[in-house]
């Protein structure tokens, strides 16, 4: 009874919200307009109800916008970590706010009359509220062997496809069966993909729920969804329940709370936890949820009888994203010049999402320019703009500029080339993308784990490419362009001898600074006195002032070969590293 009240007033507060949009500035707009804002990086989160979109803005507005087919503006939340939710279109749409404004008393009344009705015997109005959002898919079949890169997580789901398909017999043979697996990875990864090809494997129903639809403006909506979602299942096992964010309800109790929503996440935890204890192991379902920050999940959750088995889905290392973009280019006309291990060099920390992506951009560039496959270029091309930004053609460098871009970059490629421990240089161009304008591709041969120090002042040199280059052919009127390089290669220094110990020997004994907060630099609470604070600056100067000196000597030396490739830059903007090993001759052996 209480709860039919909350539901009463929350719906008179919710009406007059809807009459009163004053203080809140909403923004109709196209798709594209909205698409637009999201990759800007406007737009907090967003809401899709049916065929609308709102999204809250960082300004804390809202923009609203119509649109029949989102494929594309949940590809770019996704690409651009934008949070949103998915809720059922309102089924009275317009006509609904019409009649709120129209006559609310009296709709109220009758609202509250009906609510008072259907609270005796059920049904109605509410009940639809309270029943669960969960989908059950049936659609395309998922198996293992869609689910690429992630090989030991799929192996840690191989028994429950047995089980799934016999449970009883399963049982019999002693096979114990967790009811619930917790499927731990960022967002991405794939672990959606593994829990329905699970059940693609055993051929069973599929239900998936967003944990983040249960915790909704009402208590005891959420705690009613779930039980709702655990009763649909039941009529279908053996079957797989996917939840996914678990961590919108299953966070840790207790705390600071910041009021509101506690109670009903609480409410609707508390229901999830005696529903995953309501059936026994061997009644056919198997709850997988998902979430990638296991660590602030309530204890609860975790125990034997819950989500007592964690499978790990990581993101892919350079094997795994060969396996991966083999898996999703099947669908893709390659040319011959195609090879997927280049491009798994060169996409390091991509998910399997962003690799789908990937792609996907470079089959849609390929049709773009009326090809009938997909070549080496087009995959570049799309993974050059998923990293960088759109190509910014046009005249937005002038001549003058453009000439210092060309050297600048030709001394980073320059440098790399020469420098057995840094990465192998890729390409250089002097096309403007995002922020930069001009770019040094290397790709490294493999995902490194472990940095020899070689290879950091490699990095330090490489950086330093670009301004030594400058200095060459401007003299002492060099350009702001080094600035990023300048930061970054600050930052290695600093690391290698505050963190890495690889300083000379008297700070050679223990780190230095609080690395809770973070980076190196920022380090307000230092751990270490004046006198040390000094010995470490003039250690960082003096590395720094080597590895400057040594790259000023190779550029002046390698002159000749600087000017070719910047001459060559200006007339075709990009250069491959094929040509470059015809410019440069090969690579010194590392
Ligand atoms: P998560 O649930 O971890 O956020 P999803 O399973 O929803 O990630 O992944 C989204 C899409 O990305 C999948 O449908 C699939 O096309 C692709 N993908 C992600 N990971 C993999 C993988 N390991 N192998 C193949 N495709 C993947
Ligand atoms: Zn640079």
């Amino acid at each position: 009874m209480f709860l039919i009240w909350l539901l009463i007033l929350g719906a008179v507060l919710a009406a007059f919200m809807m009459m009163n949009p004053a203080g809140t500035q909403t923004q109709e707009l196209s798709i594209s307009e909205f698409i637009t804002r999201v990759e800007t990086g406007d737009v907090a989160s967003v809401m899709i109800s049916g065929d609308h979109v709102r999204g809250a803005t960082t300004s804390r507005g809202t923009i609203t916008a119509y649109t029949t087919d989102r494929t594309e503006l949940t590809r770019v939340m996704r690409e651009h970590h934008v949070p949103y939710r998915e809720e059922p279109p309102p089924q009275t749409g317009n006509m609904l706010m019409l009649l709120l404004k129209l006559g609310i008393p009296v709709l109220l009344l009758l609202f509250l009359f009906r609510a008072m009705k259907n609270a005796g015997g059920g049904g109605g109005m509410i009940q639809k509220a309270l029943a669960s959002k969960a989908t059950l898919h049936t659609e395309g079949k998922v198996t293992f062997k869609d689910v690429a890169g992630v090989d030991e997580a799929v192996e840690e789901c191989r028994d429950l496809v047995e089980f799934l398909k016999n449970p009883s017999r399963f049982m019999k043979l002693g096979g114990r069966v967790p009811k619930g697996i917790l499927l731990i990875g960022e967002s991405g990864c794939g672990k959606t993909l593994l829990a329905r090809a699970v059940a693609g494997e055993s051929g069973v129903p599929f239900f998936t729920a967003d944990a983040s639809s249960f915790v909704e403006m009402f208590v005891g909506v959420g705690a009613s969804r779930v039980r709702d979602l655990f009763e649909q299942a039941r009529k279908k096992r053996p079957c797989i329940i996917f939840i996914d964010e678990l961590d919108a309800v299953g966070k840790k109790r207790g705390g600071l709370t910041t009021g509101g929503g506690h109670d009903e996440r609480e409410q609707t935890l508390n229901q999830l936890l005696i529903a995953m204890d309501g059936f026994s192991a061997n009644e056919g379902i198997i709850v997988m949820g998902a979430t990638n920050r296991p660590e602030t999940l309530d204890s609860a959750l975790t125990r034997p009888g819950r989500f007592d088995r964690q499978v790990v889905v990581p993101r892919p290392d350079i094997n795994g994203r060969v396996d991966i973009l083999k898996v999703h280019s099947q669908k893709i006309p390659l040319a011959a010049d195609v090879d997927l291990v280049v491009t798994a060099r060169g996409t390091t920390g991509m998910t399997g999402a962003d690799l789908e992506n990937l792609l996907n951009e470079a089959a849609l560039y390929a049709a773009k320019l009326n090809k009938d496959k997909v070549s080496m270029a087009d995959i570049e091309y799309a993974r050059d703009k998923i990293f960088m930004g759109p190509e910014r053609k046009g005249d937005i460098l002038s001549k003058a500029e453009k000439n210092v871009v060309a050297h600048h970059e030709s001394g980073h490629a320059l440098v790399g080339w020469l420098t057995p421990d840094a990465d192998p240089v890729h390409r250089v161009t002097i096309v403007p993308r995002g922020k930069a304008l001009g770019l040094t591709w290397s790709l490294p041969t493999q995902d490194v784990k472990l940095f020899r120090r070689n290879q950091l002042l490699a990095q330090i040199d490489v950086l330093y490419g670009g301004r030594m280059a400058e200095e060459l052919v401007l003299g002492e009127d060099i350009t702001t362009g080094a600035r990023n390089d300048y930061e970054r290669l600050t930052a290695i220094a600093r690391a290698m001898i505050t963190d890495y110990a690889m300083g000379p020997e008297d700070l050679g004994l223990r780190t230095f600074g609080d690395k809770e907060r973070g980076f190196i630099f920022e380090h307000s609470e230092e751990d270490f006195g004046a006198t040390t604070a000094s010995r470490i600056d003039a250690a960082v100067d003096s590395l720094l002032k080597a590895r400057r000196a040594r790259v000023r000597e190779l550029i002046q030396e390698h002159k000749d070969k600087l000017l070719a490739l910047a001459a060559m830059l200006l007339e075709q903007e990009t250069v491959e590293s094929g040509e470059l090993e015809k410019l440069f001759g090969p690579r010194p052996a590392a």
